[in-house]
């Protein structure tokens, strides 16, 4: 199987693609894993799930753009379905960044796995035959060998992974999260984080999701049939609750002295951020291996640091401007000296590594963060589940001119 460019001209070419899929087609048969190599068309891509989410998670093409296609091709009542999981990704970055403290016990707490993988023998050749698909339950070693190749895992794929990962196989859920941002390319600390918590019973409480043979049977169109899965998930538990922190929308920023435009791996369409002008310098940053501590594997790297790559080149040529990276070990404080530019603007950083990363020198030089549209109307919405934020959308999201 062959992976897409990182570009946002490839973006374009495969929603263009995809587009006559969002319907009647999404809706029926998206659940299906048909799997990596089946059901695709020439350019060896699956047809019936959208496969676009490395570059709506590096924002080569941008959730908004998604829904405006599906409208546009389908009507919005036609897209439901698609426009609901596109909503879904927008809840889950909304609530993460209204409870921070979730990443950060994340962080800690798999760290703390990796040390008791250390020092009990037991634990550790589990995670290993788990993440070397040397289980012996089938379908489950299937996926692990798929996310390693490949970067990517169909949805229904990665429910069941998690699942068999938690309650089968009783590994630390922080740990199937850890290797899934390892591999996927797509990786992202909402969606990620938040859907292992789901799948294990801690995102709705109490509530978990069990694998079952006959279920992977069906939507793998009978390639696997497993035994010896869990009968039953009993949630886990955690002493802690989270508390909402609101989120603060930063005005835009004004109109003033020339300034540097950021460009990271978390955002990487620059022409279509709300401006005060042209920026005068574009600098790129990358930070995959950020998000793990055993660092990424070549496919989430190169997909990521290509992203900007492609987006330093494009915002340079419609900014009129010149780009350079900020290489490792540099001082950003430097770089904006060495052009004699004191305001520097950057793309919102979500919560996750790259924000730990960077996010702290990026604060030191007095930065102006700049929040998409899209985000600002979606995110405050997820202060609860999923469903107020789906029959909120159409309201939030009239003012951007999209009519759900
Ligand atoms: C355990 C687990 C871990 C996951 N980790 C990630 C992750 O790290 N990054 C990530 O982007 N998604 C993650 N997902 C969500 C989902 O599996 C992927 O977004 C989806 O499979 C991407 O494939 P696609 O682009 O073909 O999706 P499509 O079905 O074509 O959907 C279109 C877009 O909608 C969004 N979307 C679809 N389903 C979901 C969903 N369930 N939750 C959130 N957004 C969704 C994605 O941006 C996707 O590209 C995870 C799901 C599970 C169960």
């Amino acid at each position: 199987m062959t992976y897409p460019q990182p570009t946002r001209n490839a973006a374009l070419s495969r929603l263009s693609d995809f587009a006559a899929n969002m319907g009647h087609n999404y809706a029926h048969k998206r659940n299906f894993d048909y799997g990596a190599n089946a059901n695709v068309a020439e350019d060896l891509w699956r047809d019936n799930v959208s496969r676009l989410s490395p570059f709506i998670r590096h924002k080569l093409i941008t959730e908004q753009e998604l829904i405006a296609a599906a409208i546009a091709t389908h009507g919005a009542q036609g897209a439901d379905k698609f426009i609901s999981e596109v909503l879904w990704r927008g809840y889950f970055k909304g609530w993460l960044e209204q409870r921070p403290q979730v990443w950060t016990d994340y962080v800690t707490n798999r760290d703390d796995k990796f040390a008791q993988l250390k020092t009990q023998g037991g634990l550790r050749k589990i995670y290993e035959q788990a993440t070397e698909g040397r289980t012996g339950i089938d379908a489950f070693d299937h996926w692990a060998m798929e996310l390693v190749e490949t970067g990517y895992l169909h949805n229904h794929a990665r429910m069941w992974f998690a699942s068999i990962w938690i309650f089968t196989l009783k590994l630390p859920w922080e740990l199937g999260a850890d290797f899934f941002l390892q591999h996927l390319i797509d990786g992202d600390a909402a969606s990620n984080t938040l859907s292992w918590r789901w799948v294990g019973g801690l995102h709705t409480k109490g509530k978990t999701y069990l694998a079952t043979k006959e279920n992977i049977a069906q939507f793998t169109d009978g390639r696997f049939n497993p035994t010896g899965l869990a009968a039953e998930a009993i949630p886990l538990e955690e002493d802690v609750s989270y508390k909402l922190r609101p989120l603060k929308i930063p005005p835009v920023p004004p109109n003033a002295a020339a300034f540097a435009l950021l460009v990271h791996d978390e955002d990487c369409h620059p022409e279509s951020l709300t401006l005060p002008g042209k920026p005068a310098l574009l600098i790129g940053s990358t930070g995959a291996d950020s998000k793990s501590p055993n660092g990424v594997s070549d496919n989430v790297r190169t997909f990521a640091n290509s992203a900007v790559a492609d987006a330093l080149a494009r915002g340079a040529e419609h900014f009129g401007c010149k780009a350079v990276m900020w290489e490792k070990g540099e001082k950003l404080g430097s770089i904006m000296a060495k052009a004699g530019l004191e305001r520097l603007l950057s793309p919102w950083l979500p919560v996750g590594a790259l924000k730990d990363a960077i996010g702290g020198e990026i604060g030191g030089n007095n930065v102006r963060w700049v929040m998409r549209d899209y985000d600002a109307a979606i995110w405050p919405l997820a202060t609860k589940g999923f469903f107020p934020v789906k029959k909120k959308a159409p309201d939030a999201l009239r003012a951007l001119g999209m009519e759900l």
